[in-house]
Formats: structure tokens, sequence, C-alpha cells
């Protein structure tokens, strides 16, 4: 919603006649007037009240007739709304004092400026009012339109005070930089540098929060640069810092696989908004640190980076906090497999290889493809449209073979329970055997992927097996 629609429609002009029924000032502030500014959607509408920002939230539910939507959070004293799709928050103006070891304030009631001055940057520092008075006039008392319009993050007090009073503003810093592509000056990242290990005292929680906005950027290479330059990557995420660097042996190098990862990032980025698939870019290598090997005339080597990473992304998303859910063990199967396809690409590519490529990616093939083709970053231009040009063979392949062998939900076209009632058997060790002979069978393209091969060569199966088939057919 553009803010001069917004400041004429119902729910401004209600808060509005609220603020004025119950004599208090009112103001939207923070990122819904820093993105009207930058031209920018927000769903988030922050409402501070010089007074008691429940009553007035209370009032405008009312009016709106909205009066079921209303949750109060009294230890707060803040009260939320919904209204069509906005998220509507109302606070009472405030003031803060902050203990060295919580990033959590004392707070006290306070007027508009003191709820100004707590802010985090200058951008997110402007209200607009919201009474009769004055309605819709802009107050800036920190130079935020014009630090908007220059798009540089600078903080409304010292930043050594308002770093270290809440450490999780480093990492909004760079998130806000890197979202917006805005600028954060050295002095800044300086003091950042120096405080950086105070993020310690921040929730796995709140941390992971920043890195998915960081990973969500147009372009997430610059969040994870300033990341790395202030030291906040080693202590947040140290197996991508680690990365870092080219190690030199007999005159052989290898590529500085952070920034090449970094590369990866952005490439994927311009493909997709999947978050979980930018995680699996920004982790495809991490294994490359611990299986880093050099050997004699051979050169650099990483065997077995991929299942090595696979199991760092456990790890770290253990270590985080993060769900251990089917989104790691996406991340994890993109990982462990995201040098296959790349096989696949260099030879002539058969269907079997195919069809196992399928099977063994599932539902995630065609994501585990857009990462191997986002990892090409050689400058070469011949290169680089040769490997795009087998991926397109090896992603129509997939289309082709995918059309007539059905292999992406593959389910076995005969059961367990079905061998053990054709050869009288109790659960035993066969029935595993002539089960995966004939998922074999069918990726090797030997038998076609239905039931009257399937069950044919069960029969087959079991007879190498020394097992008596009851007569069905
Ligand atoms: P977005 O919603 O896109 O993350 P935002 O600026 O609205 O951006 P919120 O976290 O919703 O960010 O916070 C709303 C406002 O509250 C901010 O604009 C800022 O003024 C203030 N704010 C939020 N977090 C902090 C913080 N850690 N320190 C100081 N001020 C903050
Ligand atoms: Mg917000």
């Amino acid at each position: 919603m553009k803010f001069e629609e917004a400041i004429n429609n119902k729910l401004f002009k209600t808060i509005s006649n609220c603020a004025d029924e119950i004599g208090l000032d009112c103001y939207v502030i923070g990122g819904f007037v820093r993105d009207y500014f930058l031209k920018r959607e927000s769903k988030d509408i922050d409402i501070v009240v010089v007074g008691s920002g429940i009553e007035m939230a209370k009032l405008v539910s009312k009016e709106l007739k909205n009066t079921s939507n209303v949750k109060i959070f009294k230890t707060y004293g803040t009260a939320m709304l919904k209204y069509s799709n906005y998220e509507i928050e109302f606070v009472g103006a405030r003031k803060e004092s902050y203990s060295h070891n919580s990033r959590n304030p004392q707070v006290s009631e306070g007027t508009l400026e003191d709820d100004i001055k707590r802010r985090d940057f200058t951008i997110n520092s402007l209200a607009i009012s919201l009474n009769k008075k004055n309605y819709g006039k802009l107050i800036d008392l920190h130079n935020g339109l014009e630090d908007i319009k220059s798009k540089v993050i600078i903080t409304p007090l010292n930043p050594q005070i308002t770093f270290n009073d809440d450490p999780l503003r480093m990492l909004r810093a760079i998130r806000f930089a890197s979202n917006l592509d805005f600028n954060i000056n050295k002095d800044l990242l300086d003091v950042i540098s120096n405080l950086n290990s105070r993020i310690n005292i921040i929730t796995k929680e709140r941390i992971v929060e920043e890195i998915n906005r960081i990973l969500l950027s147009p372009k997430p290479s610059y969040g994870f640069s300033l990341l790395e330059k202030t030291g906040l990557l080693k202590i947040i995420l140290p197996e991508i810092s680690a990365l870092k660097g080219i190690d030199e042996i007999e005159g052989q190098t290898h590529k500085d696989n952070f920034y090449h990862t970094l590369e990866v990032v952005d490439n994927i980025s311009k493909e997709t908004d999947n978050l979980w698939l930018r995680w699996a870019a920004l982790l495809h290598d991490i294994g490359k640190v611990p299986t880093k090997k050099f050997k004699p005339k051979i050169g650099w080597t990483f065997h077995g980076h991929e299942f090595e990473g696979s199991k760092m992304v456990y790890r770290i998303f253990k270590g985080l906090k993060m769900p251990l859910n089917d989104k790691m063990k996406y991340v994890q199967k993109i990982v462990l497999m995201s040098s296959r396809p790349i096989v696949l690409a260099q030879e002539n590519v058969t269907d079997s290889a195919i069809r196992r490529l399928i099977f063994d990616a599932g539902e995630s093939v065609d994501d585990l493809i857009t990462l191997c083709e986002a990892d090409i970053t050689t400058k070469n231009k011949e290169r680089f449209k040769k490997y795009r040009q087998n991926f397109k063979i090896v992603r129509n392949k997939i289309i082709e073979v995918e059309e007539r062998d059905n292999i992406r939900n593959f389910q076995p076209p005969i059961n367990g329970k079905e061998i053990m009632e054709t050869f009288d058997l109790k659960p035993c060790k066969s029935i595993g055997e002539i089960k995966e002979a004939i998922k074999e069978a069918i990726l090797e393209g030997d038998i076609k992927n239905d039931y009257n091969a399937a069950y044919k060569l069960m029969l087959e199966e079991g007879k190498k097996l020394g097992l008596i088939a009851n007569e069905k057919r």
C-alpha cells in the first residue's frame, strides 16, 4: 500500500479518530514509514502512542468492529491486531536502559523523542503523525530521509552504544544493507568488528532469522561478505568462514571456496526464492575443509566432501537450534548429491544413470540441477557455455526418462507382502533381496517399471534362492 493511499484509508483514519478521542499523540513509525519512502510493500504497521498502546488498540479494534482480533501482551505493554492483510502493533512510547548481559532493556514510559532515540537505525527512526492537528506530518529527528536517499545505514546514537546495548543490531545492520543494497561506512563496520563477540548473548533463533533474511537478499554475497569482514561469520557460521583461503603446495593452488560459495549463492538466488535451496547452495562445499588433502603429482583433492558436508549440515542446523525436519533433510540430500549431476553432464549420459539420479534425488531432482547450474563459476566463456549446455541435456533427459519410467516417486511394483504370500514366507532376508533385485532391474532398465515385469522377475529371483512359488497363474 502506498502511503498516500494508506494515510487516507479507513485504517489510518480510524486510528486518527481514536487518537483524538482518547486525546493521545499517535504516530506510525519504523519499518512501514521507511518502506513507504523506499516504495516497498510492508505488511507490518507499528504505531507508537504517547500513553497506553493497549488502550488505543482496544478502541481501534472496537471502531473497526474487529474486537475478537486484538491480542494483548501485558508484560510488554503492546497490543496487536490484524486488519485485512496487515498486522498492526500498538505500543506506548518508551525509554530504554540496558544491562550488560541481556539485549532486553529495562523499559519505562517516555516521550516520542525517547522512543525515536531507541531505534536501531536512522532509516528506521522516521515517524508520521496521525493526529488531526498535524495528520501526515513527517517527524525526522535523525536525518533518516536523507539516509534513505543516500542508501546508508547509520545509527541515531553513538554506534558503540547502539550495538553494545543490543548486539542483534549488528546483524540487523548487515541484513538491511544486504536486503536494500545500502552501504555501511567503514567506521560503523569497525565498531561492529570490535564488538562482534557480543553476538554471543543473542539467542540462536534470532541469529538464524537474520541469516535467513540475508540469504533471501537479492544478492546474499553482499551480506555474507560483510559478516566475514566484521568477524561475525566466524562466530555464527564458522564452517562457512573456514572455506576462505587458498593453499599452495608445489606451486599448485585450489580455488577459494568461500568466494566460490558466495558466487554460487548469488547465482542460485537469481533462479529461486526457495530459502532451503539457497541454504543448500551456501553449504554445498562445507565438507571441503575437513576433506582437503594434497596428493603429490595429483594435486588438491576433496574426496568424499559431499558426504562429510551432508553430515555437517545436521550439526550446523542442530548447533543453530534450527528444526531438524524435512527441510534439513532436503538440504542434506542436495549437499550429498551435489556432484552427481556433474559427472553425468561430462559423460555421454545413459538412461540408467538418469534413472538412478531421479531415484536417489526424488522430488528434489530439479532443484539439484539448479544448484549444479549455479555451481558453474568458471570465467572461461566457452567452458561456461558447454557446461550449461550439458546440464540442459541432463534436464531434458530427466524429463524424457521420467515420462516413460515414473521413477520420481518410486513405489516398488511388488511389495513385501506379495513376495511373502507368493513364497509362503515369514519375514526374512530373502524378501529384501528380491525387492532389491526388482528395484535394481528397473533402474538398470533390464525390466519395465510395471507389475507384470516385476512379478516375472520375482518368480525368477525366488527360484534362484531355492524358493517355491504358490501357483497363482
Ligand atoms: P522488517 O519488518 O522488514 O524486518 P522493520 O524495520 O519493520 O523491518 P521490525 O523488526 O519489524 O523491523 O521492527 C520495527 C521497528 O522497530 C524498526 O523499524 C525499528 O525502528 C525498531 N526496532 C526493531 N528492532 C530493533 C532493535 N533491535 N533495536 C532498536 N530498534 C529496533
Ligand atoms: Mg516490521
